[in-house]
């Protein structure tokens, strides 16, 4: 490591858990973050200041107005931008160490695999139900661990999926994908702002940990934030035997 960049990571290397050799893993390391919206702003800020070597990026939307309340990835003159570009900008723009690879694309059965399979870890900020099943399904298939999170209006859970390594997919935990209108959007349900960047920083955390074998991670494990009451709890989940999607994996 250059001595800048040993400045740099300084309060990374000073951790027991993390040190000198946790941030050389950390520079080695591939993470591909699905979705650069609430969820993926501080994701990416995060992975990006503490040096994660490269960080893929898929997303195919475009910086909106109604955005900027959680987004705190893009700015008021990144309106209009794909939201790829705008997270590029401002990945360089914390650190230039940092490999960005975007992907202007929605994950679709097509491509999803081909994608997914250039990284060690997938993050899974996405904001809805079709891709996070299909990411769920392309990482078991791949072996490659998936950090997922979600939130509506002032609660948000987080998990690590890893069954080739022992421990529930993601459709163990949720077996029933919500029928369409079930489940509202954020448009329409509401989120509180700052609970993206809570959920966001436990997802660039426990990826942390992950890459640098820090500590303990969420596998077979559910940690529920709850905002409004200043709140969390934590409950196990189990391998479902009859799950369609991870039997028969690991
Ligand atoms: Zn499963």
């Amino acid at each position: 490591m250059e001595s800048d960049e040993l400045e740099r990571y300084a309060r990374h290397i000073v951790l027991r858990e993390i040190g000198g050799t946790g941030q050389q893993k950390l520079r080695k390391a591939r993470v591909l973050v699905i979705g650069a919206g609430g969820l993926g702003s501080p994701v990416l800020m995060y992975l990006a200041a503490a040096g994660v070597g490269t960080l893929g990026v898929v997303d195919d939307d475009t910086v909106s107005l109604s955005n900027l309340q959680r987004q705190v990835l893009h700015s008021t003159k990144s309106i209009g931008m794909p939201k790829v570009d705008s997270a590029t900008e401002a990945v360089t723009r914390i650190n230039p160490h940092v490999t960005i690879e975007p992907h202007p694309v929605r994950l679709t059965a097509e491509n999803a695999s081909d994608i997914i399979s250039k990284y060690d870890l997938v993050l899974d900020g996405s904001d809805n139900f079709d891709t996070r099943y299909l990411v769920n399904e392309v990482c078991i298939n791949l072996r490659k661990p998936l950090i997922s999170a979600a939130m509506s209006q002032w609660e948000g859970q987080i998990s690590l999926f890893d069954p080739s390594n022992g421990g529930p997919c993601y459709a163990c935990v949720f077996p029933n994908r919500p029928a369409d209108g079930l489940a509202p959007s954020c448009a329409e349900a509401g989120v509180m702002g700052a609970l993206a960047g809570v959920m966001g920083s436990m997802m660039a955390s426990e990826a942390i940990k992950y890459i640098t074998g820090a500590g303990e991670g969420l596998r077979s494990q559910m940690l529920i934030f709850d905002a409004l009451y200043g709140e969390t709890r934590k409950f196990k989940t189990a391998v479902n035997t009859e799950c369609s999607v991870c039997r028969g994996a690991g």
